[in-house]
């Protein structure tokens, strides 16, 4: 539409999107394998870039950069550079973590970006520029990207449309190039986005954010449980590893006194035994307004061993960049007003009685999961998913309204 305003004929589109999406330009000037006239032409009606004000944190001596990007309509969202270097046969990895949504609907209560609530969906390009950003910080350092992971803010699965989209782009041996085996896509268990997914074969990997085996406490600690038990994500899992022969990996974020049992690792291993698949434990990343900490380094040790006796691949994965903020939606979530105190002493006391009901075996009465289209036959993420679109942003167009879907708590209402 804007190229043929501009006279220039269909085919440029696909021509534009490909050399802003292969190079490491920072401006439409910069993107030498265009014209001059048509660079021009873009850059006075199309702005570059969709994530422009950023700001970065460094930690882990430099090995972890934190991105706060500032979207076109104001809302923060993050994004998570980190550094291994090569180590004996292994290859040096520069692996990003970015984000699909601002806020999330999800709430699952130890995690800053649940506590924001939803704000809104991010567009293709919105996601894939968070990738482009990354890519100049580290071309400028003669390093380049070799891992993306969707565990920033939001829950993919509920914004499946563009996470597909951003994740063709990112691996189309065209455009960046990415190896799909080097895209991870992390579920806190929405089942029929995993069974869409499924159906699309994809080499994507698959991570699931389990972080409890017994639906009591997974009710609690990731409120999607309620509307689909634990059970029935670990089977669509399973669906998925069968559909596109990769072993899909499990996240168990460990909490003290909570999660980390004999027992719990116990039920862990039961569930999972016989799928083929691994699971990562991750100490809690400390949270405002939790009351809860992170497992001891010996009681996440033990429960690996539990899961390990158990014949189940198990890695202990390390924190990075606590000292920025880097469990997801921290930074995002400082600058924004916050609860008062007296509404953060409250959620408090609230999680401290729901731990010990969960840990009595008590299963939540709250059946309709928070921040979900409550009763809809069809959701929204279980449309069929239309072709992937090279999306650019510019001065037209608008953002996307910020949408709260029905019962999503009103930020700071937690
Ligand atoms: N919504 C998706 C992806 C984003 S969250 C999901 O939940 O899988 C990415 C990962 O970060 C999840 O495994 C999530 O449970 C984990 N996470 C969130 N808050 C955390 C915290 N405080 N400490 C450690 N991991 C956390
Ligand atoms: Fe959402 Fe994932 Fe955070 Fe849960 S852990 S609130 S699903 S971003």
């Amino acid at each position: 539409m804007l190229l043929a305003d501009m006279g220039e004929p269909a085919f440029r589109a696909r021509q534009v999107a490909d050399a802003v999406w292969r190079s490491d330009a920072a401006s439409w000037e910069a993107v030498t394998t265009l014209g001059m006239r048509l660079r021009a032409g873009l850059a006075e009606r199309l702005r570059f870039d969709t994530v422009g004000d950023t700001e970065l944190r460094l930690a882990d001596d430099d090995a972890t950069e934190k991105a706060l990007h500032r979207l076109s309509d104001g809302r923060l969202v993050e994004s998570v550079l980190m550094h291994y270097p090569a180590r004996g046969e292994r290859r040096e990895r520069n692996t990003l973590c970015i984000s699909s949504q601002a806020g999330c609907a999800v709430g699952c209560p130890f995690c800053a970006t649940g506590e924001l609530g939803f704000e809104r969906d991010l567009d293709v390009a919105e996601i894939v520029d968070q990738v482009r950003h990354a890519r100049r910080r580290l071309a400028s350092r003669g390093r380049h990207l070799t891992n993306l992971v969707f565990m920033g803010m939001g829950e993919p699965l509920l914004n499946l449309d563009a996470v597909i989209g951003a994740a063709r782009v990112l691996t189309d041996p065209d455009r960046f190039g990415l190896g799909a085996r080097h895209v991870t896509i992390s579920t806190s268990g929405v089942v029929p986005g995993i069974e869409r997914l499924a159906a699309l074969r994809p080499q994507w990997t698959l991570a699931v954010s389990l972080h409890a085996a017994r639906d009591a406490l997974r009710d609690l600690l990731v409120p999607l449980n309620r509307r689909w038990p634990v059970r029935a994500v670990v089977a669509a899992a399973a669906g998925y590893a069968a559909a596109t022969g990769r072993r899909v990996s499990y996240e168990y974020v460990m909490i003290d006194g909570l999660n980390d049992t004999p027992a719990d690792a116990e039920a862990l291993a039961r569930l999972v035994a016989g799928t083929g698949s691994h699971v990562n434990c991750i100490p809690m990343n400390p949270v405002a307004h939790t009351p809860w900490q992170a497992s001891s380094p010996e009681r996440i040790e033990a429960f690996a061993g539990r899961l390990r006796a158990a014949g189940i691949g198990v890695t202990i994965r390390r924190n990075r960049g606590q000292e920025v903020g880097a469990a997801c939606g921290q930074l995002a979530a400082e600058m924004s007003a916050g609860p008062a105190p007296a509404a953060v002493a409250r959620r408090q006391e609230r999680l401290v009685a729901a731990s010990a009901a969960a840990l009595a075996g008590e299963r939540s009465v709250d059946l309709a999961p928070s921040g979900l289209p409550a009763g809809s036959t069809v959701p929204a993420f279980a449309r069929p998913a239309p072709r992937a679109r090279a999306v650019i942003s510019g001065p037209d167009r608008r953002p996307a309204a910020g949408r709260r879907p029905p019962g999503t708590p009103r930020r700071g209402s937690r």
